[in-house]
């Protein structure tokens, strides 16, 4: 088969079981391209000759009943890998050899995944365009002049240029659904608590949250039933119980309620996003559903409090990074320039600005006037939606206010960079799921994404209803393999 990188991961599963293909044909496809596709900068770090042994391993003893038989799988290299290098796209842990494995990775290999490699992101997983990464950017395989997002931008363009059959991301807020929909595929942010923590290089830990990456719902399902299990080693997990998302998926979306908030239609937003919105409105119609007007009254602080909390736990999280315990160090004559000179030289500029307004918005004299408040902010837009649920099962919005911008264009400023996320972070500070699908293109052929809310714990209710919505949208990525 010549188009092995090109089937669903649902199909290569059918494929193995029937044994019309083995693990090593399909990895070593994965690999050849993946190989092919140097100029993308998907990966950090690859390991396709593991990836390949291990796949003529799992072929000599195969195991049918495990969810995903031999298949490699490329993973955002913000996980940590035991004995693989684990880098979070820093310079500060570029020699950083975990001796422990993720507990979502370790889900994913106990099903019989491979580890292809890891994959590329933003700095700390900070960004939207994966432009802050210390080992490049990441170019978008609809177009090579192109972000494909951030930050999971190497795992999103790793499953639309084929690179990997489906992939995990991070997603603090947007960072799964954003570059989702920058390049046609499809991302799921899990609820809080729902995917284990332990072993991610952590950024903001109130927000952040694993999640699955795929080429359509099925296979997102499918990912999302392996990696999502109660962990005691994550204090954040939660013990509930979880559906078998692939199998129990559902077209049958007749009679759901589905709310659309007037809030989000925001100053400035391109024709092209509304009318994108409202095909999508037509087709939850057509599938049965009700659609119903609904208002999250503080949307629009959502953005300053994400901006406030996130860099206050981040500014916490990162002083581990003191090059004493991990990873880089520049030598000082003395303990203060050390440190001083390891994390001038070891972070980059994003991070660094990162760190400085988290500090500054904890700092005595400040902490009430920004992070407390920010708090306050976060349980209001968390009642926002408490209430919105009183009416409605779910909501439907657009994923991103625009298209995939251009490589260089938001770079240096940040506040533009920023706005980018203003659909995707009220969902995280909340500690919803949400879910983007491909949904249609802009006039210049960029793909287009459109999102859907749920309860907390109803990934099954908003995977049913990205399905039943897929098969009305019919969305066809625009790949020409221009890299190759
Ligand atoms: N783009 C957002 C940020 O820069 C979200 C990142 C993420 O979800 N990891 O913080």
């Amino acid at each position: 088969m010549s188009d092995i990188t090109k089937q669903s991961l649902n199909s290569l599963i059918k494929n193995i079981k029937e044994k019309k293909l083995s693990s090593y044909e399909i990895t070593k496809s994965f690999v050849e391209r993946s190989e092919k596709s140097k100029k993308l900068n998907a990966y950090i770090t690859e390991d396709f000759s593991n990836a390949l042994v291990k796949a003529k391993k799992f072929d000599d003893s195969p195991n049918f009943d495990l969810k995903l038989p031999g298949i490699p799988i490329a993973v955002k290299d913000l996980f940590c890998t035991n004995g693989i290098k684990t880098t979070a796209a820093s310079k500060i842990l570029n020699n950083f050899i975990p001796t422990y494995e993720s507990t979502v990775t370790q889900n994913i290999w106990d099903e019989g995944g491979i580890l292809l490699g890891k994959l590329n992101c933003d700095e700390f997983a900070m960004g939207s365009s994966n432009e802050t990464s210390y080992f490049g950017n990441v170019q978008n395989p609809i177009d090579e002049n192109l972000v494909p997002g951030g930050s999971s931008g190497g795992s999103a363009a790793a499953v639309s240029g084929q690179l990997t059959p489906v992939t995990i991301g991070t997603d603090t807020g947007g960072s799964i659904r954003q570059p989702a929909s920058f390049t046609g595929t499809v991302g799921l942010k899990p609820t809080y608590g729902s995917c284990s923590r332990y072993g991610i290089v952590a950024f903001a830990s109130s927000l952040d949250q694993a999640g699955p990456m795929a080429q359509n719902v099925e296979d997102c399902a499918l990912l999302q039933e392996v990696i999502s299990t109660y962990d005691p080693k994550d204090s954040t997990s939660i013990d509930f119980k979880r559906n078998q998302y692939r199998k129990e998926l559902s077209k049958n979306i007749k009679g759901k309620k589905i709310g659309i908030p007037k809030e989000y239609r925001v100053d400035g937003m391109p024709k092209e996003i509304e009318e994108l919105w409202q095909k999508g409105i037509q087709h939850i119609k057509n599938c049965g559903a009700e659609i119903v007007d609904i208002s999250l009254p503080h949307t629009s602080y959502a953005l300053p409090t994400y901006y406030i909390v996130a860099p206050a736990e981040a500014s916490s999280n990162l002083a581990r990074y003191d090059g004493v315990k991990y990873g880089f160090r520049s030598e000082g004559y003395n303990l203060i320039d050390m440190y001083e000179k390891t994390r001038s030289e070891g972070f980059g500029s994003e991070v660094q600005r990162r760190i400085m307004i988290g500090t500054y918005v904890l700092s005595s004299g400040y902490y009430d006037a920004y992070y407390l408040k920010a708090q306050k902010v976060r349980r209001l837009i968390k009642s926002d939606f408490d209430e919105a649920y009183k009416l409605v099962d779910a909501i439907l919005t657009p994923s991103t206010p625009s298209s995939a911008f251009k490589i260089g264009e938001k770079k240096d400023d940040p506040i533009s960079m920023y706005l980018n996320d203003i659909f995707t972070v009220p969902v995280n500070l909340a500690g919803l799921p949400a879910i983007s699908i491909p949904a249609g293109h802009d006039a210049k052929g960029y793909p287009l994404g459109l999102q859907i809310i749920g309860k907390a714990f109803a990934e099954q209710e908003i995977l049913d209803i990205a399905y039943a919505m897929e098969e009305k949208i019919e969305f066809k990525n625009k790949i020409n393999d221009w890299w190759m």
